[in-house]
Formats: structure tokens, sequence, C-alpha cells
């Protein structure tokens, strides 16, 4: 068993315990590895509900520092984070994907750009428009994304969906397999996310039922 996509208390949405205690009960659990992949922070703080960006270098070296001391568990040190054109501009993804210690970029799309100067996100949208659009708006920034090549994995791609209320529809399928042949062309997997699976608006069987037989998946 491997444990992925573990989030920290440093994004302020995990219990408040050290990472430690995460690899020791997934080492009780029986698992080989234990993915971490907290929310990357980006230069500026521009978002919540991620660690601050002069925090990343702590969790790099924690995590690091913890992987020579549990040798019975493999713990590899991700992050999961958007991809917005303006932070690829500024070479950020290039910067993250030049540190040494980090093995791992997750691509989790909650929002997406909409604007260049200054750069603009989705969640200045108003409900009504998102409700119609922002499936449309992620799915985008996902090929986007997967495209760049600095992605190894999808995470949870159905997610995109979780405002629309519709029953499935062809404009939903269409992102989806947009979404599905760019992670087939890029070779990555696609999150099939379990705590989604828990929420029905965040999981849509539709869109796995879309996945041809030479796509990854991780669960
Ligand atoms: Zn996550
Ligand atoms: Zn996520």
């Amino acid at each position: 068993m491997k444990i992925f996509h573990v989030h920290t208390f440093r994004c302020h949405h995990a219990e408040p315990v050290p990472d430690e205690a995460y690899i020791l009960k997934a080492a009780e659990l029986g698992a080989e590895e234990i993915w971490f992949t907290d929310h990357a922070p980006f230069p500026g703080d521009p978002f919540g509900a991620r660690m601050s960006i002069d925090t990343l270098p702590e969790y790099l070296s924690t995590l690091s520092d913890l992987k020579r001391k549990h040798p019975e568990i493999a713990v590899h040190i991700g992050l999961e984070t958007e991809y917005f054109p303006h932070f690829d501009n500024c070479g950020y993804y290039d910067h993250l994907r030049s540190l040494p210690e980090l093995e791992f970029l997750l691509l989790g799309q909650h929002m997406a750009q909409t604007g260049d100067s200054p750069p603009a996100y989705s969640f200045s949208e108003s409900p009504e428009y998102l409700a119609k659009n922002e499936f449309r708006l992620l799915g985008n920034a996902i090929v986007q994304g997967a495209e760049s090549g600095y992605f190894d994995a999808i995470a949870h791609p159905d997610r995109i969906f979780r405002r629309c209320v519709t029953h499935w529809n062809e404009d939903m399928a269409e992102v989806s397999q947009s979404i599905i042949n760019a992670a087939v062309s890029a070779g990555i997997p696609l999150e099939m996310n379990l705590s989604s699976a828990r929420v029905p608006a965040y999981y849509r069987r539709e869109f796995w039922q879309l996945l041809p037989d030479n796509a990854d998946t991780i669960m």
C-alpha cells in the first residue's frame, strides 16, 4: 500500500499534528510509501488555504529529515498546485522543479487564471457565472498544465464539476475528454480522490466511465 495526497498543518486545512504523526501512522498501517503533497505557496502569498512562501524551505527540510529518520517507510516530498500562466511566465514552476528535495508536483486546479495584467482569478467571478463556466475554466487550465510538462499527476479532475447542478451533458463530456486526452498524451495519471467520493458534488462517475484502458489512475 502507498499513501498518497497528504496535506499538513501548513496549508491550514489539515489537523494541527506534526508531519511525523502521519509517517508513524502510515507505517503502522503497513504502508511502504507515503507521499506528502501539501498545497504549494506562490510568491507574494496571493491566495489563502496554503502554506506561506516563507514556510516552503522548512517544509522541505523537515520532511527531508524525517525521510532519513524513518527508513522503514519511503517518505516522498511533493506539492499540490494549480497551473497559472502568470506564474509560469514568472518561472515559478521551473523554480519548484529545480528544488532538489521536491520529488513530485501534483496538478490540483482549484481555481483558474481569468485575466492577465494584473492577473485575475476565477474566485472573483460571481456564483452565477461560475455555476455555468467554472468547469470549463478549470478544465482548460488542467489541459494547459498537463501540456506544460511540470506535473507528475492530476488531482481530482472530476471536482471541476462541483458547481454543475445539471445532469451530465455533452459540454461536460467534452471537457472531460480533453483532460483525459491531455493526461494520456503527457503520460501522467489521473487521481481518483477517495475523499471526493464522499461528497456527491465532487465525484462524477460519468467522468471515470470515459477513461480508456491506456489511461493511468492513482487513488
Ligand atoms: Zn489536496
Ligand atoms: Zn486539491
